[in-house]
């Protein structure tokens, strides 16, 4: 199998922070990349050697760009698969288009989680108001109701309590398709990075955990407080998903950790993750180098860390803290580059390190 050697161009989908941290990551081995994205000055446009601004249907726009790098990649799941399947005609696309096609839809992700025998919260496709009172009278209440497609960060779902109208949590969604799932009795949500090399190889992550605030990740603890029964589990379920999935790059799964001790998988993500931001400063290899090694067909690095690691998100205004964090000489701070401070959007993180204890 013939490596995609240093010197290439890697190129990404979509020009969020995570095409950033792999697009230095790239640069760093030796590679070059060009972004595809409808955002203007966008946080991996940055750090890239071209950006392509147009939208993802576009097919000259597309054309053109495949024909200026020698693989693609994509850095969040909320593209169109249309789009990478046309790509994946022209160069490689890794992870597949399949990958995502999958991964982007709640339903065919548990449905194929199920089908290879990984365990996810109870759950019924809903299409309308008369199907999601069948579906709750099922898994009953509480259960949350999610979209099918293009929900992210607490987006596009609902809790369903002993006093909602189902009527009306229903046309709130304001979606076609939806997932009802059990509600899940967790003591901690955790999720596991696992990289897949062309060759079939591959490298797990610790499980790490994960804590949010208002829906969105506030802080990752490397590794999760979880006994080893527990962790030696999720990684193992983690590869075998990656395994049969047929992955080249890096998928993020995230699960919960049932009282009774048991893990379910919540969602997967074929990309890199915010779970997996401190791999960058505790870990001989980051998250964002096994994505470049991955779809290069280089061997993948060792996915070890030196140091145990805690990392914050710098949401919204919290960004302006940046010269209180560099004050603190321990403290590793990454921004992204964004002009415009938002509530709820990510500007940066910040990794915290200490001695790696077992
Ligand atoms: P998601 O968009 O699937 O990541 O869900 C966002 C958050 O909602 C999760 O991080 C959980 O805290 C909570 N959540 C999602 N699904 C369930 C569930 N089935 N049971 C309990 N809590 C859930």
């Amino acid at each position: 199998m013939n490596a995609i050697a240093p010197g290439a161009t890697i190129g990404i989908l979509g020009g969020g922070q995570l095409g950033r941290m792999t697009a230095l990551a790239a640069a760093r081995l030796g590679y070059r990349c060009r972004i595809f994205t409808p955002e203007r000055d966008s946080p991996a446009s940055q750090v890239a050697v071209g950006t392509t601004v147009a939208d993802y249907k576009d097919r000259s726009a597309l054309a053109a760009f495949a024909r200026g790098v020698d693989v693609v990649t994509y850095e969040f799941e909320n593209i169109p698969v249309d789009p990478v399947t046309f790509l994946a005609d022209i160069v490689p696309v890794r992870p597949k288009p399949d990958v995502l096609a999958i991964c982007q839809d709640r339903l065919k992700e548990k449905d194929f989680l199920n089908g290879i025998g990984v365990a996810t919260a109870r759950y019924q496709e809903v299409t309308s108001a008369a199907g999601l009172a069948r579906a709750v009278r099922d898994l009953g209440r509480p259960s949350v109701l999610k979209t099918a497609v293009l929900g992210y960060d607490g987006k596009g779902q609902a809790t369903i309590r002993a006093d909602s109208d189902l009527d009306q949590v229903w046309t709130q969604l304001k979606a076609a398709r939806g997932v009802l799932e059990g509600f899940v009795d967790f003591t901690q949500e955790i999720s596991v990075i696992v990289a897949r090399g062309l060759d079939g190889t591959h490298a797990t992550y610790v499980p790490v955990e994960n804590q949010h605030k208002n829906h969105i990740l506030d802080v990752t603890m490397a590794p999760a407080r979880v006994p080893p029964v527990v962790a030696m589990k999720a990684e193992a379920m983690a590869t075998h998903i990656a395994q049969k999935i047929d992955l080249v790059g890096v998928l993020a799964v995230e699960m919960f950790v049932e009282r009774s001790g048991g893990v379910l998988v919540n969602e997967l993500a074929p990309r890199p993750h915010n779970s997996g931001h401190w791999t960058i400063d505790a870990c001989a290899v980051s998250q964002f180098e096994q994505l470049v090694r991955a779809v290069c067909g280089l061997p993948l690095g060792s996915p070890e860390r030196h140091s145990d690691a805690v990392m914050k998100n710098l949401i919204g205004s919290d960004v302006d803290q940046w010269r209180d964090i560099l004050k603190d000489p321990g403290a590793r701070l990454h921004l992204y580059g964004k002009a415009e401070t938002r509530p709820g959007r990510k500007m940066g993180h910040v990794t915290r390190l200490s001695p790696r204890k077992d």
